[in-house]
């Protein structure tokens, strides 16, 4: 019986093929390739609750039953009950393929409990940063969830598993021990944010590595491992048998590592969209994507300082800065008002809210958006309710528009508007073509100056006759 487990192999294979083509919808959690990685128990996360019950087992699988209230005795006369419902059953049929499916799993599921029925509660796990939570028998809906300490699957149903509150870091219950990665929240935290911004995979080679992974320090090669190269039947190089030890670059960090510490996860890299405004994706290692995707929303690049050449080169761009210096002006009036408080204007205006906090800058996020015209859409939704609000709905806000103090003319403008122009150093607000034809001389400045001048007239003269 004990080869059971290792060699029916229900449908490993198939189970395998199928985690290796199945594309992830959340596109951040790409999943582990090296097929030999895998114990036989391997599988994605249906753990044979989606592999439907063959008619004549449905009275069984009531006996069989893997209900989280079992206990160690009740799973340990459930394996014996299933193991001799196997030996009964005839070969290559729906029945035995699922009684040997449903085998692995009360074997997975007695193996956890011995495992675990030391630790009284599972409690979260403070590791190299990490705030690991037990996820004891928790249903991901996001797809697969693989360990990021061995890259094996993590049978949701069968095993105790942690997750990083803070990065998404998982890994087995038997895994916490080994823990390697520092967490990406306080590596991110340190850094203030992105390392490499000017960068572009800053690749050092192997050889500086000591042909070692970055993280784990297992030996890595591009050359063919001994043993594995043994002559066999057939080509040498046939997937099964592959022998590379295939070190894998990280587009981030420039720095190779085995192929449990890098996943091929496709990334956009900060470097990459700030040098050259180069969005495609790149493949980089575990970590470098746990801290992408922690940072992917938070405004860390001042993009202006990065690359100020940027922003004539992308029109949209210069297109986005303009709006946000507007959002900002009408922010100034919004923030005053009763009744846009009441609306949720501007906060609630379904804007990321740092558009409006500061106009320097930007997440990666952003950045994205900015080219597949997610953020333009949000923009100009939020501009429009809040321009309206202003000029057309609120008679409080309208009052605080300006009127040209060059013409007289009585048109009431606001400082965002295309035809006006608003003075840097007193705020007044005039038309563009009068604001011209005046030479860029604002008449209140001039006004102000001439006050203070005379002022400071009249004082000298006071004291002369003070004197
Ligand atoms: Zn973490
Ligand atoms: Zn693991
Ligand atoms: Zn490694
Ligand atoms: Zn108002
Ligand atoms: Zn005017
Ligand atoms: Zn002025």
């Amino acid at each position: 019986m004990a080869g059971l487990t290792a060699n029916t192999s229900v449908s490993s294979s198939e189970l395998n093929h199928e985690k290796r083509t199945r594309s992830n919808s959340s596109g951040t959690a790409s999943t582990p390739s090296s097929s030999f990685d895998y114990a036989p128990g391997d599988a994605d996360d249906s753990s044979g609750s989606r592999v439907a019950v063959p008619y004549s087992l449905k009275s069984v699988e009531a006996l069989l039953s893997l209900s989280k209230t079992a206990t160690l005795d009740d799973l340990t006369e459930m394996v014996e009950k299933c193991k001799q419902m196997v030996l009964e059953s005839d070969q290559c049929t729906e029945e035995r393929k699922w009684l040997v499916r449903r085998l692995i799993e009360l074997r997975l599921r007695a193996q956890e409990l011995r495992e675990t029925s030391d630790v009284s509660s599972l409690e979260t796990q403070v590791i190299l940063g990490h705030h690991l939570v037990p996820q004891k028998y928790q249903i991901s809906s996001s797809g697969p969830v693989y360990c990021d300490h061995c890259s094996a699957a993590i049978w949701l149903m069968l095993q105790s598993w942690y997750m990083c509150n803070d990065c998404g870091y998982c890994c087995h219950w038997k895994c916490i021990t080994d823990i390697r990665r520092v967490c990406a929240n306080v590596v991110a935290s340190e850094a203030g944010g992105y390392i490499f911004t000017k960068e572009i995979c800053p690749e050092k080679g192997l050889s500086a590595q000591l042909y070692r992974c970055a993280e784990c320090h297992t030996k890595i090669t591009f050359t063919i491992t001994k043993g594995l190269s043994l002559p066999c039947f057939g080509s040498p190089f046939r997937q099964t048998e592959s022998a590379w030890v295939e070190p894998r670059l990280c587009d981030y960090t420039g720095l190779y590592f085995c192929q449990r510490c890098h996943w091929n996860t496709p990334a956009v890299i900060p470097a990459r969209v700030i040098r050259n405004w180069d969005l495609d994706p790149r493949k980089v290692s575990r970590s470098a994507s746990q801290l992408l995707g922690l940072l992917n929303e938070r405004p860390v690049l001042p993009l202006e300082e990065l690359n100020p050449k940027l922003f004539t080169l992308v029109p949209d761009l210069s297109l986005l800065k303009r709006l946000r210096e507007e959002l900002q002006m009408m922010k100034k009036y919004l923030v005053f008002c009763p009744d846009a408080d009441f609306q949720g204007l501007p906060w609630r205006a379904g804007l990321r809210n740092h558009m409006i906090e500061n106009s320097g800058n930007y997440s990666m996020k952003d950045l994205i958006d900015l080219q597949n015209g997610v953020l333009m859409e949000e923009i100009r939704v939020a501009y429009d309710a809040m321009r309206n609000h202003i000029t057309e709905s609120c008679e409080l806000c309208y009052a605080r528009g300006h009127l040209c103090e060059i013409c007289g003319n009585d048109e009431v403008i606001f400082p965002w508007d295309a035809s006006a122009v608003c003075c840097h150093q007193c705020n007044a607000v005039h038309h563009r073509v009068c604001w011209s034809k005046r030479n860029h001389c604002c008449p209140k400045c001039a006004r102000i100056k001439k006050r203070l001048t005379k002022e400071i007239e009249n004082c000298q003269s006071d004291q002369e006759d003070s004197t």
